[in-house]
């Protein structure tokens, strides 16, 4: 004879209950559970599961923080009918009351608390209530008990609500997460990129190249102020309901930049990075909302959206930077960040971030292994770059001879030998030339490389 669903469910239970008296009895210490409170049948499925298993995370750190330690040996979780059940003996003999109130406190505290519940039975066997009635999650009105007798709403009613609750719940945590590696790779891309030594004309922890105004504590400071702006960014970009303008961006930006000022007194160690990252993290999250793969195509279609806003930037006419001077003196040359945007960051996908590939970058790696890879890649956007800085200091001629350094110190590299490539940071240094924006295009190849193979920022699976 096949048994109802009610049936299945009754005597899941019951094997549950016989579990946690056979461990009482073993153990002689208070028991507790956790379960989903699911209307209907079946009362488990893929999500369901994701959702147990982040709340039973959850109550683990409660009950650690709350020095009620869970007894290893008998922690266990049952899969049957009923869904999924964590039972556990807590070595904590004397606290049965006590382990219920901070169970309580535990449902309390979670968004969706009222779709877990946390049971808890005394070493006696007895199971321990605070006689509290819960409210019904539907209607939030009257108690749940009550909603239930009088059939107030239909099981296709709640569990609709039910489903759509821990969808939004888990993709929210998903998106929350997203964004938190985000900032992380942000922060790792533009530490890196300072870190690497030597550099031709660029800031190390050792050397401050060709410049004289900043050292690499002026790049600590300014990139520790910056990070908290970054996650806010994410967060803000990954919210579903939200969708950041232009003039939007631009605000982040000038917000970015007075932390910046505010961090290095005055001195432009980041604009440029800032103007990088905040344009590709913003089409990164939309790529992530759109439940779309992270990859060299997909942020080549994402900059497309920006051409004519960079295009038409007015910006640019009263703006008197390097980049806007060069780029009226030698308007063939499309010169400057700009540019190189609107063509689709040429220096990074034809140029830096192809030996990440090739050499399989990894920040696990160790560090001669990494500043290698990482110098061929830093010259592999100077080969690409049209800087205009470089332009404005010794005009398009100057570009060329240091491009074609930047092309001989790769193809030594490439042969292990190191001398050429450090014969060119000696040069760059005398010369007192500074290739700042092939830097911040080294940050941002890290930084797309790495979004492109991080298993987190892939889409969320339903
Ligand atoms: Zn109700």
């Amino acid at each position: 004879m096949t048994q109802t669903p009610l049936e299945k469910v009754l005597a899941a239970r019951e094997s549950i209950h016989a579990i946690k008296h056979a461990l009482i009895q073993q153990y002689k210490l208070p028991v507790v559970s956790m379960a989903l409170n699911i209307a209907g049948w079946p009362k488990t499925d893929r999500q369901k599961r994701k959702f147990f298993f982040h709340m039973l995370n959850k109550l683990h750190e409660h009950l650690y923080a709350n020095r009620l330690p869970v007894s290893p040996q008998t922690a266990r979780i049952i899969d049957n009918d009923n869904g999924l059940t964590f039972i556990a003996c807590i070595n904590a003999p004397e606290d049965s009351a006590q382990i219920k109130i901070i169970s309580e406190r535990f449902e309390a505290n979670q968004v969706l608390g009222r779709f877990i519940d946390v049971d808890v039975i005394d070493e006696s066997g007895e199971i321990v209530s605070s006689e509290k009635q819960k409210v019904c999650f539907f209607c939030g009105q009257y108690p749940a008990i009550d909603c239930m007798r009088n059939q107030r709403h239909t099981t296709e009613e709640l569990r609709k609500f039910q489903q759509n609750k821990i969808q939004d719940f888990l993709i929210g945590n998903h998106r929350k997460n997203q964004s938190h590696k985000l900032t992380e790779l942000t922060i790792y891309a533009l530490f890196t990129e300072a870190s690497l030594h030597p550099k031709p004309g660029l800031v190390s922890p050792f050397d401050n190249g060709a410049h004289n105004d900043m050292d690499f504590n002026t790049f600590s400071r300014s990139i520790s102020a910056l990070s908290p702006i970054f996650n806010q960014f994410y967060l803000k970009c990954l919210d579903p309901n939200q969708n950041l303008t232009i003039e939007d961006m631009r605000i982040w930006g000038i917000q970015a930049e007075k932390k910046m000022n505010a961090a290095t007194e005055g001195i432009n160690t980041h604009k440029g990075a800032i103007f990088l990252m905040l344009l590709v993290g913003k089409i990164i999250t939309d790529i992530i909302k759109t439940n779309e793969s992270i990859s060299i195509q997909t942020i080549k279609n994402g900059l497309k959206n920006y051409n004519k806003h960079i295009e038409n930037d007015k910006a640019q006419v009263y703006e008197q930077t390097h980049g806007n001077i060069v780029q009226k003196a030698f308007p063939q040359l499309k010169a400057g960040i700009r540019q190189q945007v609107m063509d689709g960051l040429p220096a990074v996908f034809q140029g830096g971030i192809i030996p990440m590939y090739t050499r399989h970058f990894s920040p696990q790696q160790k560090i001669e292994e990494l500043s290698a890879t990482l110098k061929i890649s830093l010259l592999s956007i100077m080969e690409e770059n049209i800087d205009s800085n470089i332009i404005h200091r010794g005009g398009p001629e100057l570009l060329k001879i240091l491009q074609q350094k930047a092309k001989e110190s790769k193809v030594a590299l490439l042969e292990n030998q190191n001398h050429t490539y450090n014969e060119f940071c000696k040069w760059t240094k005398n010369k007192n030339l500074s290739p700042g924006g092939s830097a911040d295009l080294l940050a941002l190849t890290i930084f797309i490389y790495l979004c492109t193979i991080n298993p987190l920022l892939k889409p969320y699976e339903f």
